[in-house]
């Protein structure tokens, strides 16, 4: 099969197929082969890796991670994509198309059972209307993952690697890094897509450290913490804690922050990681 990489091809199997692309489903196409190149460059593919892409769409990077790496499994949630994968896919014979919404899927599962538990990279153009819950679902459910390589919105990517006292820098930052190490592989305009996006796009690459970022007794309620301290972003530290859901009150949290020299007037944007464990660490040790 000839390679998708191209205006003129992926136009051509939309139309075979009377295929018409979903905005809903955030079916934006790839047809520049640089960029697949840089994804797969930053992504450090070799024929040791499996991996996992999410949103195949007709098959496009697909095509090229399969020449890459090992194994591909491609989870496509448009059945209709379906027989358009079949085609475009049908001299490979490393790869398995799953017809299922990936937010439905026990992936740690899938990983042991398909490929007894080897550690996968997820490499994928992602839709833009779910980004952020499909990066969290590989990240909070343990899946055994060595990177996740994924092109998104410009400004997504620009949270995912915010450093504390930063406009972009908020609770995703910090859920992110306390697993993975943000990097970014290239910027991407809205001219390799079909159709056009309406948004800049970036390709990050988030590699998974060994060991999270810093060790917390209670993951749930480290991240409590650092959703309550971004919950009202002009307030102080002392106000967002104790007007949250973890139940402590003023003088509970003054007290905590102090045991942690963590001044009580500081706003939740300029704490690092390390000074939100230390608050979290510092709450399940008196409760
Ligand atoms: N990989 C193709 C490319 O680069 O040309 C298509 C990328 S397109 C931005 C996103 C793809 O994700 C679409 O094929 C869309 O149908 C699929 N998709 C959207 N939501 C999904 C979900 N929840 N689970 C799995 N696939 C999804």
């Amino acid at each position: 099969m000839e390679k998708l990489a191209s205006s003129k091809k992926t136009k051509e199997i939309v139309k075979k197929y009377g295929f018409r692309l979903s905005k809903k489903l955030g079916q934006n196409f790839l047809i520049d082969e640089n960029i697949i190149h840089k994804i797969i460059t930053g992504a450090e593919i070799t024929k040791d890796d499996i991996i996992i892409e999410v949103g195949p769409g007709i098959g496009t990077l697909t095509q090229y991670l399969a020449e890459e790496a090992s194994r591909v499994l491609a989870i496509e949630i448009d059945k209709k994509l379906i027989p358009i994968l079949e085609e475009t896919l049908k001299d490979y014979d490393n790869i398995e198309v799953i017809n299922k919404n990936v937010l439905d899927i026990n992936l740690k599962e899938l990983v042991v059972s398909k490929f007894k538990g080897q550690r996968v990279k997820v490499v994928a153009n992602l839709p833009y209307y779910v980004t952020t819950p499909i990066i969290m679902k590989f990240l909070e459910e343990e899946v055994p993952i060595k990177d996740i390589v994924v092109m998104v919105q410009k400004e997504v990517a620009d949270r995912l690697k915010a450093k504390p006292s930063t406009k972009d820098y908020g609770s995703l930052s910090v859920a992110v890094q306390y697993y993975c190490e943000p990097k970014i592989v290239t910027r991407v305009p809205k001219t390799v897509f079909i159709p056009n996006p309406n948004v800049e796009s970036t390709v990050i690459r988030l590699k998974a450290l060994d060991n999270p970022q810093v060790q917390v007794d209670d993951k749930k309620l480290f991240h409590n913490v650092v959703r309550a301290s971004f919950a009202k972003r002009r307030k102080t530290l002392l106000n967002s804690l104790s007007f949250s859901d973890l139940g402590l009150d003023k003088d509970q949290i003054n007290k905590i922050l102090k045991s942690c020299h963590i001044d009580p007037k500081r706003r939740g944007e300029s704490l690092t990681i390390e000074e939100f464990a230390a608050i979290a660490n510092s709450i399940s040790r008196i409760s």
